[in-house]
Parts: C-alpha cells; sequence; structure tokens
C-alpha cells in the first residue's frame, strides 16, 4: 500500500463513499447538520488544535477546566439549572445516561439499597438496559399510553418501591418524539423520595431554545403564524421541574458539534460526587474519574465549546425556530400521503412515520426512500408501537423546499412500495424461531438462522433491508438479542 499521507487520505475518501452522507439534510437519523456555513470548518479547527490533549488530568491541562465549566455553564442556564447545578461534559449520550444510573446506584446503596431498581418507561433509550445491565440493577419497565406513547405517571408512582434507585423520563423520546409527563413522574419520585433523570438527550438542546424563541421573540418570528403559539407549548421538562435530579443533553445532536459531546447535569455538587470514582492504592499516579473514560481527548469538548459560541443562544434560536416549522410541515403533509400517518403527536423533531394500508409496509417504504436518496430509520413494531420509520428533522432538512422535496418522495416511495407488497416472513421459520432458547442456542443453529434470514457469511446485508427486518421482527426480542451480535460479529471475522 501506498503510505504517502496523500495516498492514505485518498483511501479513506474512498471508504467514505460508501457511507452515508453526514452533510445536506437526507440522511434523517445518526447525523446533525445545521446546514450554517463555517460552522464545520471552525469545529474541525478547534478539534485539532485539542486532539492531543488528555482530558484525564485537568491539573496537567487546566484548559480542559475553563472549556468544561463553560459549556457545562450554558447547558445549565439553558436547561432550569439553579445556583447548585453543576455537570459533567461526556463522550455522548449513552455515557450521559451510564453516568445518571451509576451515580444514582451509588446513591441509593448510601441509602442501605442493595438490590437497585431502574424504573423507566418502555420508550426510554437503550441505555438504560445498558446501564442497568451494566452496573446491576434490575430495570422495571413501564408501558407507556398506546395512543400518545407517553407513560402515565400514575403507572410509574406504582411501580415505584424502596428498592427503586431512579426514575427515567424521556424529553422527548428518541422512538415517537414525545415528551414525558416530567413534572408529574418527578413529584411522585419526589414523594417516594426518589431520584429522578430526565433524558433529554435528543431534544434537549432543541426544546430549551424553542421555548427561548418563544419568550423573546426574535426578528422574523413573525412569519410564520402559529409557530409562536406551538413553541409556547414546549412542556415543561427540565431541571426547574421539583423533582428532577439529574438531565442530559447531546451536543452531538441538536447543538450540531462534532461527535462526542454530551453534558450530564445534576441539580447539586453533592449528587454528582456519587457519580466519580477515585483510587489511591496503586502504585501509579492518583486517580479521579468523572467518566466512564481514562485517557480522553479533549477535541471533542473544544470543538463543542466553539460552535456553542460561535452559533450562540440567538443562532440556536432560530435553528429551533425553523426546525420546529418543518416539523409541522411534514407532520401535515404526511397526513395527506394515502395510507400514512404519524405515531402520536411528536412534541419535537422527531417523526414516526407508520402504515395504516397492509399493502404498504414502513419498511419497504425505507427501502424505496433510500433508493430516491434519503435514508429513513426502520424501527421495529414492540409492544404496542407498529413498524415504522423514523425521521429526525435537522436544521439541513429545514429548508422549506427540502421539506417539499422529502414530501414529494415520501408520496413516490409509497406508491412504489405498495406496488411492492409487504415483506413476506416464511411462517415455518417464525414457528421453529419461537421453539428456540437464544440462552442454549449453539452456533450451528445461529449459523442457520442468519442464513435463513439473507444475512451473507462476511456479515453483508442484502440491498433491501425490509425482509431481513421483518424476519427480525417476528422473533421474540431475546432471540433477536442473541442473533444480532453474531451478525456484527460476522462483520469483524468471526
Ligand atoms: C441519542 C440518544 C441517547 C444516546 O445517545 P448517544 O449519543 O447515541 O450515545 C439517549 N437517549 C436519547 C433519547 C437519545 O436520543
Amino acid at each position: 500500500m501506498d503510505r504517502t499521507p496523500r495516498a492514505l487520505l485518498a483511501r479513506l475518501a474512498a471508504l467514505r463513499a460508501a457511507d452515508l452522507p453526514v452533510r445536506g439534510g437526507r440522511t434523517m437519523a445518526y447525523v446533525y447538520d445545521s446546514g450554517l456555513p463555517g460552522v464545520d470548518e471552525l469545529a474541525q479547527a478547534a478539534h485539532a488544535a485539542f486532539a492531543g490533549v488528555n482530558g484525564l488530568d485537568m491539573t496537567a491541562f487546566p484548559s480542559v477546566v475553563t472549556l468544561e465549566n463553560d459549556v457545562v455553564g450554558q447547558a445549565a442556564e439553558l436547561l432550569g439549572g439553579g445556583p447548585g447545578t453543576v455537570g459533567v461534559f461526556t463522550s455522548g449520550g449513552t455515557e450521559s445516561c451510564l453516568l445518571a444510573v451509576l451515580t444514582a446506584r451509588e446513591h441509593a446503596r448510601r441509602r442501605g439499597v442493595t438490590a437497585p431498581e431502574l424504573v423507566l418507561p418502555a420508550t426510554a433509550h437503550a441505555a438504560f438496559h445498558k446501564a442497568a445491565k451494566l452496573f446491576g440493577l434490575t430495570p422495571v419497565s413501564v408501558p407507556v399510553d398506546p395512543r400518545t406513547f407517553r407513560v402515565r405517571a400514575e403507572d410509574v408512582d406504582a411501580a415505584l418501591t424502596a428498592r427503586t434507585a431512579l426514575v427515567v423520563v424521556s424529553a422527548p423520546s428518541y422512538a415517537h418524539g414525545v415528551v414525558d409527563p416530567v413534572a408529574a413522574v418527578a413529584a411522585a419520585a419526589a414523594r417516594h423520595g426518589v431520584l429522578c433523570h430526565v433524558d433529554a438527550c435528543i431534544g434537549g438542546w432543541h426544546l430549551g431554545h424553542l421555548r427561548r424563541a418563544a419568550q423573546a421573540p426574535a426578528e422574523g418570528a413573525g412569519e410564520e403564524p402559529g409557530v409562536a403559539q406551538q413553541e409556547a407549548r414546549v412542556p415543561e421538562f427540565d431541571l426547574s421541574v421539583p423533582g428532577v435530579s439529574s438531565l442530559s443533553v447531546d451536543l452531538h445532536k441538536y447543538a450540531y458539534t462534532p461527535k462526542g459531546a454530551s453534558v450530564l447535569l445534576f441539580r447539586d455538587a453533592e449528587l454528582r460526587r456519587h457519580g466519580w470514582f477515585a483510587h489511591a492504592a496503586w502504585p501509579g499516579y492518583p486517580v479521579v474519574n468523572a467518566t466512564l473514560q481514562g485517557t480522553k481527548s479533549a477535541g471533542p469538548l473544544a470543538a463543542a465549546w466553539a460552535v456553542l459560541r460561535h452559533i450562540g443562544p440567538d443562532g440556536y434560536a432560530e435553528l429551533s425556530r425553523r426546525v420546529h416549522t418543518a416539523t409541522r410541515r411534514l407532520v401535515d403533509g404526511i397526513g395527506g400521503i394515502e395510507g400514512l400517518y404519524v405515531l402520536g403527536a411528536p412534541d419535537a423533531s422527531l417523526v414516526a412515520v407508520a402504515s395504516g394500508d397492509p399493502e404498504l409496509h414502513p419498511f419497504v417504504l425505507a427501502d424505496e426512500m433510500r433508493l430516491l436518496g434519503w435514508y429513513l430509520q426502520p424501527q421495529p413494531s414492540f409492544a404496542g408501537s407498529p413498524s415504522n420509520v423514523h425521521l429526525t428533522v435537522t436544521a439541513a432538512v429545514a429548508a422549506p423546499e427540502r421539506i417539499d422535496e422529502l414530501l414529494a418522495a415520501l408520496a413516490v416511495a409509497a406508491r412504489r412500495a405498495r406496488r411492492t407488497g409487504p415483506p413476506a416472513v416464511d411462517p415455518a421459520l417464525v414457528g421453529l424461531a419461537a421453539t428456540l432458547d437464544p440462552d442454549t442456542l449453539g452456533p450451528a443453529e445461529v449459523a442457520l438462522a442468519l442464513d435463513a434470514a439473507g444475512v451473507g457469511a462476511d456479515g453483508a446485508l442484502p440491498p433491501r433491508g425490509a425482509p431481513v427486518l421483518a424476519v427480525l421482527e417476528a422473533l421474540p426480542p431475546r432471540l433477536s438479542e442473541r442473533l444480532l451480535p453474531e451478525v456484527v460479529s460476522r462483520l469483524y471475522g468471526g
């Protein structure tokens, strides 16, 4: 292989060509594009300047303390923080959620809770199940209202016990983009003396700025009639709500900073300290870790700081307003496409689109959209939520002409998907799957199942995802959880 920098960079560029685009607003999951000129260049320069700085030791690199305090302070100010509010800058939403749970578990231990439980809506992010698994808590899943997809406070209340270490609510949930009744749940938690975490990973930055925009309408706010009223309806969700003890907000989502940036806020430093790890009983340097990582690049922190300061509150308010208007237009437009409907009433910028027509399957719709140059994320049916496709509206998608394009593409894709018909799942396969015990499944049976689902020996998936997803959806979740890692293992040579 040619080792010159130029050749290696060319190779990297060639590899990227097979990926989804990260800019341009047609990839409606995983990536967040402000669409603003110069933001990426600024972020990259800041990232590069701090890439080698190690956030492991803040005494050796005091710049990280200054930057982190500033970024955390901006998040606290936006999201209802008071004088005692403190926080931690983390590598992303998953790490923020993990640390919220770890902190609550340690806090509960101090109260003598030895078998801690994590009470969470069925719609809570998977990161909380990961936390429960890693940190030894029992997840107690509370079903949500099948029509609104919001958890009911009385159901959460009924699930609280003396062992509950933490209650989680979403603002909004990833799958349906709806905000749980934060105030009512937090009040119930407070009555039981239990901590309450608001997962505002995806929506916190957007909703916070949308609310701010409504409170102080900026120039141009009058252009869109009805928007101000909508903005005023941002539900209560942040640290100012009595009973809320922590909140996570990702900057690498609606703050449009490079990946590796999230903030976990705590109501006070006393709570935060339960999540920290200190170790002096080894021959090396004295250790204090506020996060799960040891050595960590300050690149994402510096980039986040620069982007936050550059776009600024007014800039974010404008982006939030645009995203909000575009999401309303999108929701209205989808209502006009035969067969499609929106699940629940989205509170933020995430829209889940299902089908009322058995001939028009959402997974096939996603395949057809991909062929038209749009990536929408398929979401399998679960606990009363039917199969659907998920659309994340970011600022780059929010231009009026882009929403028109998207709606036109959806109408075309819906027609084509109806013509293709729903994916067929072999009932014999499903019947067989029902008899399998995921815990005792051997390598030969796993291989057979993956082959039957159309997964290649190298982990490659067929160009059309619908048939594989339909099989996956038909399997019990525990069996899917056994098979999915095997698909990934094949990709990595296993
Ligand atoms: C994205 C997200 C997370 C997890 O964040 P990552 O940055 O992907 O690790 C947690 N909760 C919600 C609601 C999210 O949307």
